[in-house]
Parts: C-alpha cells; structure tokens; sequence
C-alpha cells in the first residue's frame, strides 16, 4: 500500500540532487533563501483591489510590489518581501554574523529529503548550469 502510494506520487523515480552544486555563486545569483513571498486570493476583482490598498497601508509597500493575477474566477495577490539584510547585488549585510539558518541551509539537500524540486528549480538550474 505504501509503495503504491509513493508511486503515484513519482517518489519511486526520484533522483537525488547534488548539494555541492549549490555554490555562493548560485545563491548570489538565485537569492530565493532571502525573500518570501505572500499571497492572497479574493473572489472579486474590487476585493483584491481593495485588499492591495489595505495591505499597501499595512506594510508600507508601493502599488508596484503586488501582482495581481486572475484566472477568471479568483484573483490572486502577490507581494514579495526582501530580508533587511539583502543588499541589491545579492550579498548580505551581516554574512559574518548571518542566522545559522542561512549559513546551512542548501534547497538540493531539502529536496532530496522531501523528493521534491525546490520551488525555483528552474532559475536555480540555470544558475548551475552556467557556473
Ligand atoms: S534557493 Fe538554493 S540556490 Fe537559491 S539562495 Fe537558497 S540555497 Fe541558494
Ligand atoms: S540574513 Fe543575510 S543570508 Fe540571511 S536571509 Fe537575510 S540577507 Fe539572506
């Protein structure tokens, strides 16, 4: 029963990924591990409208950080946020001093416990592939 199972979720063909292939380099280029993004779904165009307004207030954001995406029947609501941290070319204002989360963490080694593709695959496979 559990074999089945892992079947039907494609477990069974899964491959691991190779952990050192996650340099600074890529990280540099790839930043995923130090923005986080929020999303929001509402039933109506003027609800969402609304909801940006509110969460513009909230988090004293411009218009231009949400995206407003519909598929005809919900609208969706998009917001990144960046760690205060973040520097603009992608390096981190405290890296001698950065949360031992960040300093460990590595999405290849995640995936592989998870069987799971990180969430920004592609852009991370990029990034590998060109190093
Ligand atoms: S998602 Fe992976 S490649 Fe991107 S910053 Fe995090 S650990 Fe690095
Ligand atoms: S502290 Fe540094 S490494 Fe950690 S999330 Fe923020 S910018 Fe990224």
């Amino acid at each position: 029963m559990w074999k089945d199972y892992n079947h039907m979720l494609g477990y069974d063909m899964w491959k691991d990924l190779d952990p050192k292939k996650i340099t600074s380099s890529v990280c540099l280029n790839c930043a995923a591990c130090c923005k986080h993004t929020s999303r929001y779904v509402e039933t109506k165009e003027r609800y969402a409208i609304n909801k940006i307004e509110y969460l513009m207030a909230m988090f004293d954001k411009p218009r231009e950080d949400f995206h407003l995406t519909s598929n005809g029947t919900k609208w969706e609501i998009s917001v990144t946020f960046k760690c205060k941290q973040l520097k603009p070319d992608n390096g981190c204002k405290i890296y001698k001093t950065r949360p031992n989360t960040c300093e460990r963490f590595n999405c290849f080694i995640s995936a592989n416990i998870e069987k799971r593709l990180p969430e920004n695959y592609e852009n991370i496979k990029k990034y590998v592939d060109r190093q």
